[in-house]
């Protein structure tokens, strides 16, 4: 990896913070978790997601507009309707708003209306669109390759910052595997590796990566234990509904539960989650002492 000199730690403790708006960065002492839906689907859909994901210290909200699918017959995505309504719930809840882009021409949008720019597995080595991000004003969310190795996922972020954007993170999200128990294999590995070569910061997607729900939440702490500097993780308030990726949609109600349970492996590798008093305040204790969710939906 001798060619991605910028990409690489330059000496122990070399580490970029990036900003995604004044109060939101990724790579300091907070930990940043970025939720929301696969896709927008609909404004209803996505003010619930951004009521609830606001209580619980869910930094920045998530949602594709324009979508990489398997089938040219499956939802493609919102497209610019889809940005307006992410631009328009960053304006009420102050979250910044994360997107995918496929395409160069999506870039001019995608950087009018979103904080962040997130280029997904599929395009990890399309390097016309990474120069292109690398000209873009927004920070990157680079996202590992279905089949890319470490040194092929740190040369894909050398691009972006070589055409000048200093601000990338790298996103773990899975490989493929002979498996198909999971829909990838989380690479913890790689993280701590990456944590290790690079000064970018580094986040883990559990959500891609499990394929199914039930295994996201402790796929979550154990990237947050594997030293990740943040998580991306979808969710939906009806999840068997998601028009993308239902199968490993959390509900609104198990984010705020994890939260909860990521404050202690927080803690334990000297990080933390922020502002947990509203975690806490989106939770409260029956009268036999056991901690109950208050529905999401219901608790603003
Ligand atoms: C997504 O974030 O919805 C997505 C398509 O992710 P990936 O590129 O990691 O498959
Ligand atoms: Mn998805």
């Amino acid at each position: 990896m001798l060619e991605a000199k910028l990409a690489m730690k330059t000496q122990p403790g070399h580490q970029t913070v990036v900003h995604l708006s004044e109060q939101v960065a990724i790579g300091g002492d907070l930990l940043v978790v970025i939720g929301g839906p696969c896709s927008v689907e609909g404004v209803d859909q996505m003010e619930q997601v951004a009521r609830s994901l606001s209580a619980i210290a869910v930094t920045a909200l998530r949602g594709g507009v324009y979508k990489p699918r398997t089938s040219p017959y499956s939802f493609q995505g919102m497209g610019i309707d889809g940005l307006r309504i992410l631009a328009s719930l960053r304006e009420q809840y102050g979250m910044p708003v994360v997107t995918e882009v496929m395409a160069i021409a999506q870039i001019e949008p995608a950087c009018a209306y979103a904080d962040m720019l997130q280029i997904g597995s599929r395009n990890m080595q399309n390097f016309e669109l990474l120069k292109a991000v690398g000209q873009a004003d927004k920070p990157v969310l680079l996202k590992r390759g279905l089949a890319a190795t470490v040194e092929e996922f740190v040369m894909a972020a050398e691009y972006i910052l070589a055409h000048g954007n200093p601000n990338v993170v790298l996103c773990e999200r899975g490989i493929r595997s002979f498996d198909t128990f999971t829909r990838n294999v989380l690479d913890l590995g790689a993280v701590i590796g990456l944590k290790q070569l690079t000064h970018l910061p580094v986040i883990v997607d559990p959500s891609h990566a499990a394929g199914k729900r039930e295994l996201v939440p402790n796929l979550a702490k154990a990237a947050i234990a594997a030293g990740a500097d943040g998580l991306i993780i979808e969710c939906h308030p009806v999840p068997e509904q998601s028009v993308s990726d239902a199968r490993q949609a959390l509900s609104l109600e198990a984010m705020a539960e994890l939260m909860i349970s990521l404050e202690p492996i927080a803690a334990s590798v000297g990080r933390s989650l922020g502002d947990s008093g509203n975690v806490s305040e989106a939770f409260h204790r029956t009268p036999g002492g056991d901690r109950t969710v208050i529905p999401m939906a219901m608790s603003v």
